[in-house]
């Protein structure tokens, strides 16, 4: 996890909810636990409200541990707002990810070509009204 900003708010995000079920399946199903990132690193703070009276019977320090795992290789979470998937980038795929090369537009022969005819004609009107402009 690495930058939280979701594409729908349009807004950078302080936390996201991860759910549960992702990585400790079905007792964790419908727990949604509340990460946010801190030097780049993932941190596991808290749970949604409906699900911290389901929580109390477990370790809360196990489980934070195990939530902080999985999200070191999570891509997708839960925007706070929206409650749309929110791409959250691991450095592994953002690495892996192809960079974008900048590619200027090739100058054709003839654009060349008609900018320098540009050229030649403006150094021609320059001249001859400066030459206009000495002979009066
Ligand atoms: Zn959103």
């Amino acid at each position: 996890m690495r930058e939280l900003f979701c594409d729908e708010c349009k807004k950078k995000l302080d936390f996201v909810y991860v759910h549960g079920y992702d990585f400790g399946d079905r007792i964790m199903e419908g727990v949604r636990f509340k990460v946010r990132v801190i030097d780049g690193k993932p941190e596991c703070f808290g749970l949604h409200p409906d699900s911290e009276p389901y929580m109390v019977q477990f370790n809360w320090e196990h489980w934070k541990q195990r939530c902080e795992e999985f999200c070191e290789r999570a891509d997708l979470a839960e925007c706070p707002h929206c409650r749309e998937d929110v791409l959250v980038e691991n450095d592994e795929i953002a690495e892996s990810r192809p960079k974008p090369i900048a590619i200027g537009k090739a100058e054709s022969a003839i654009d060349v070509l008609k900018k320098l005819k540009f050229c030649i004609l403006m150094t021609f009107i320059i001249g001859v009204a400066f030459g206009l402009i000495l002979t009066s």
